[in-house]
């Protein structure tokens, strides 16, 4: 069975942009696993009119509508109120929550205020749903062949209730199953990636594959549909070769979540450990490795050496190479690998350096950037091919990301000369 589902996130903060809509994400990801089709995303405010109306449009247009939201005891919680409009259902009382809700003010040493107890009213017919992390408890109805779940707003609430009661029920009416891999790109532009895969894009209906960019890196989502996970898997593997295939060394990993874990994990692989020293990225590069869990197994140290004095006094970058060729240069970024290898006993060093922006120094154009690895195979120094750009946080992401690769491909060559 394919079951169109749709999102309804209630509440005025969504709209006026004042928190973030974090439960839709959560529950599309969520729904797509489970091999639902999510077709519909709606955030509407907590006005009973235009609420009414988008329950209805859902309704009109979906098999399971999942809202969130709107479950409390303010006169602003309507969520339930209108989705048994909907249906036309009446409310009905359930003592046994009312008197539950009636305690937990008690243990407290307080009474309920009275309109808490609409949190005890729900649709006729509905399955109650506990809430185990906060007071409203949540409901589920279903009525001529729809299905309405019905979750509150805060997201720790919202996950519990989902994770724990709803998923598992959804799942077992469920005949199908997706399974998504992620395969991470870099080098290679969003639009010169779509033309090298326009073919396999237009003609692939399972799997399907969707692609997307974001601080100069592509992500191609590879989305397949089965009985079971491993028939779902199976069918992504076709697809994921001939990705592998069109873009060799430069697709870095499927599956792994970033740059910065597949450098981890192979330094890991090799028994190895590294040392950065930058300039222009400013302690991005050592951040983004620290971020992995289990670094500490690979990472001896970061450098952040910003000024020449510095680049001089703590890595060693003789005097004359700064002078001569300035300190973004290949020339510098090699001394500054191989001086952090001597100081740190690492077994590799890398470094960066480079023109952030948004303004051209008097020797360099912004987008400039010089990265280095020092290491038992020499020293490998380049010129990073960067877009060039003004904007300074880009490029700054960019260099820490090109830099993260060239220290990747070094050690994928010296896997590939132990292996
Ligand atoms: P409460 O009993 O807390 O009133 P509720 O079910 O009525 O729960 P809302 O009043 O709509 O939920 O939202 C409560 C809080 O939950 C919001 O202030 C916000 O912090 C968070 N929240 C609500 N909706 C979302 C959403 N879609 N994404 C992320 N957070 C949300
Ligand atoms: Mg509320």
């Amino acid at each position: 069975m394919s079951t169109n589902a749709e999102i309804l996130c209630v509440g005025t903060e969504i709209l006026l942009g004042n928190i973030t809509n974090t439960n839709a994400t959560y529950l599309s990801q969520e729904l797509s696993a489970l091999g639902f089709n999510v077709y519909h995303h709606t955030v509407v405010g907590d006005n009973p009119a235009r609420l009414a109306e988008a329950v209805e449009q859902a309704l009109s247009r979906s098999d399971l509508v999942i809202t969130t939201g709107g479950l409390g005891p303010t006169y602003d919680d309507l969520t339930k109120q209108t989705v048994a409009n909907a249906l036309g259902l009446e409310m009905e009382l359930h003592q046994d929550i009312l008197d539950d809700l009636r305690a937990r003010w008690e243990r407290r040493g307080q009474i309920m205020p009275e309109n808490n107890a609409q949190q005890a009213w729900f649709p006729k017919g509905c399955r109650i749903i506990p809430n185990d992390w906060g007071t409203a408890p949540s409901c589920a109805i279903e009525k001529d062949g729809r299905t309405v779940v019905m979750l509150p707003g805060p997201p720790r609430e919202m996950k519990g209730i989902w994770s724990t009661y709803v998923a598992p029920w959804l799942a077992e009416r469920q005949d199908c199953v997706f399974v998504s891999r992620y395969c991470r790109v870099i080098n290679i532009g969003e639009s010169a990636l779509e033309n090298r895969l326009r073919t396999l894009l237009e003609t692939s209906t399972n799997p399907t594959i969707a692609p997307y960019a974001g601080n100069g890196e592509c992500m191609l989502r590879v989305t397949a549909r089965a009985a079971t996970r491993e028939e779902a898997f199976a069918l992504t593997e076709p697809v994921v070769e001939l990705i592998r295939k069109e873009c060799g060394d430069d697709l870095y990993t499927v599956d792994k979540d970033s740059m910065q874990q597949v450098v981890v994990e192979l330094l890991k692989e090799l028994g190895l450990t590294v040392a950065t020293c930058e300039s222009l990225t400013g302690g991005l590069v050592a951040g983004r490795i620290t971020d992995i869990p289990g670094s500490s197994d690979v990472f001896e140290c970061g450098f952040v050496t910003y000024s020449d004095r510095i680049k001089h006094s703590q890595v060693g970058v003789p005097e004359e190479t700064l002078r001569q060729h300035t300190a973004v240069s290949l020339e510098t970024a090699a001394a500054m690998a191989e001086g952090t290898l001597a100081r740190s006993g690492a077994s590799l060093a890398l470094s960066t350096t480079g023109v952030a922006g948004p303004d051209d120094l008097p020797h360099a154009e912004v987008g400039t950037v010089y990265s280095a690895v020092a290491g038992p195979l020499g020293t490998r120094a380049v010129k990073l091919p960067m877009i060039h750009s003004r904007d300074r946080a880009y490029n700054r992401t960019m260099a820490a990301s090109k830099a993260l690769d060239l220290l990747r491909r070094y050690l994928l060559e010296m896997k590939q000369q132990q292996g």
